[in-house]
């Protein structure tokens, strides 16, 4: 039952898979044709996307994408992730792993989207074909507006979408390596830790941020007065490892 219950999508496919097998046998054949297609050719890439994808999670230091394509990389996090999208080889669904593993290690949802479009749209081998075909006017008239399209999704996805509340994106690794760490999806932004500590928590869209992450051990009061937050916040938010 947790199984079905996991793999819903798997098995909502494998139904109509059923239904069509009924209703349209011939339909059925060329859809199991089209699967099998792409079911030997994922079996060919993913395992090296996924042995890169751990590779880079077991040697890149968290410190560095952070720095590159955190919230606060600003417009160098912007280009390098429009580089990354644009230099990549291989299909859209070899991007997703990848993608998964610079959010857990402290992406922002801005520069994973301008990757994942980038990516999808505008690499560089891709672009090569295209002028080849329709012309290099109508290759850089595309990649002009695909690229302007890419910046504008990336700001307004960034706003309507949540980072913690993506699937699988916890605060798990903050909460091991950092001293002290909020899980924003438990948050209820009750205010309660920044009356607490005003010099350590602070209050913004409606959630509990960090204003220091790491507390110096001599900062007694400090410390004191976090524990109180960790003790007393209502939704158990607050890590701190002192
Ligand atoms: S006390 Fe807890 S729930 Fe309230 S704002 Fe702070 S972290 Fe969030």
């Amino acid at each position: 039952m947790n199984v079905a219950k996991k793999n819903k999508l798997l098995f909502m496919v494998g139904a109509v898979y059923l239904v069509l097998l009924v209703a349209m046998p011939d339909k059925a054949a060329r859809s199991s044709e089209n699967s099998t297609y792409y079911v030997i050719e994922m079996l060919q890439i993913m395992p090296v996307i996924f042995i890169l994808t751990s590779l880079i999670e077991a040697w890149v230091p968290r410190e560095a994408i952070t720095n590159s394509f955190g919230e606060n990389s600003g417009v160098k996090g912007t280009l390098f992730s429009f580089v990354l999208g644009s230099f990549s080889a291989g299909p859209i669904y070899a991007a997703f792993p990848v993608c998964k593993m610079l959010l857990k290690k402290g992406a922002s949802v801005s520069n994973i989207v301008v990757i994942l479009s980038a990516w999808a749209v505008i690499k560089i081998p891709m672009l090569a074909n295209e002028a080849k075909f329709l012309g290099p006017k109508f290759m850089l008239i595309r990649w002009v507006l695909t690229t302007i399209s890419i910046f504008a999704m990336a700001y307004i996805i960034s706003k309507a979408v949540n980072k913690e509340s993506l699937v699988g994106i916890e605060d798990k690794k903050e909460s091991e390596s950092s001293a002290l760490a909020i899980k924003h999806q438990y948050c209820i932004g009750c205010g309660l830790c920044e009356k607490l500590s005003p010099n350590t928590f602070i209050i913004s869209d409606k959630k509990a941020k960090i204003i220091v992450g790491n507390v110096k051990i001599e900062d007694l009061n400090n410390i004191e007065n976090i524990n109180k937050a960790v003790e007393k916040c209502p939704a158990k938010a607050i890590y701190f490892k002192a």
